[in-house]
């Protein structure tokens, strides 16, 4: 199983999955936890590219073909083999990243972005989508807390562009309601993980 874990800054995509991870182990699973864009060397130097604060002048084509080149190597040399043995692959953000920061909140438009992503994926989609919904103000609140997270260029983005992502990600959850299920991350890590614990269960016995 393909389950991607999407979401604005701070809404907790890291601490659930390593909850998630827990749970899955204990029940004896095999369980493959990697997150994007990274996950394997190629793709980490281009995230290094990608989030380097320095970079201020990258242009938005440039950076969503960026995240599907990493994408892509990404998803052929660790997913699909992964899948192929077996795996229940938890992925901490994927192609609604794209399609929710790149081509809505940056205004590259959803259907340009969602073509290089074809390009790039192929048929491989995820079989669910977790999406951890907040209002921006409170996820940012959570990061200025949090402050040992490291910080780069994009999460310093203005909060308008924040509201505009998770505009983006509602407009997909509404466009693929079965495939995306959204979640209310406004609460605790417990409720949070319990919810989506649930959803992904029930997933192995359908
Ligand atoms: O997943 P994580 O929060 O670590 O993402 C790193 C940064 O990359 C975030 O600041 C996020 O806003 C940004 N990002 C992006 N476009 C994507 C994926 C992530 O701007 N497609
Ligand atoms: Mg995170």
């Amino acid at each position: 199983l393909f389950i991607t874990i999407e979401g604005g800054e701070g809404a907790g995509k890291t601490t659930l999955i390593k909850l998630l991870e827990a749970e899955l182990q204990a029940k004896g699973l095999p369980v493959l936890i990697t997150r994007e864009p990274g996950g394997i060397p190629i793709a980490e130097k281009i995230r290094e590219v990608i989030l380097d604060r320095s970079h201020t002048s990258m242009d938005g084509r440039t950076e969503a073909l960026l995240y599907a080149a990493a994408r892509r190597q990404h998803l052929v040399e660790k997913v699909v083999p992964a899948l192929e043995a077996g795996h229940w692959v938890i992925c901490d953000r994927f192609i609604d990243s794209s399609l929710a920061y790149q081509g809505y909140a940056r205004g590259l438009g959803m259907e340009t972005v969602r073509e290089i992503n074809r390009y790039a994926i192929e048929q491989w989609m995820p079989d669910v989508t977790l999406y951890l919904d907040l209002p921006p103000e409170l996820g940012l609140a959570r990061i200025a807390a949090a402050s040992q997270r490291e910080v780069n260029r994009l999460d310093l983005e203005a909060e308008s562009f924040h509201r505009k992502v998770r505009e983006g990600y509602l407009l997909l959850q509404e466009q693929e309601p079965k495939r995306i299920v959204k979640l209310d991350a406004s609460g605790t890590p417990e409720d949070i993980f319990k919810e989506a614990s649930r959803i992904i269960l029930s997933l192995q016995a359908g």
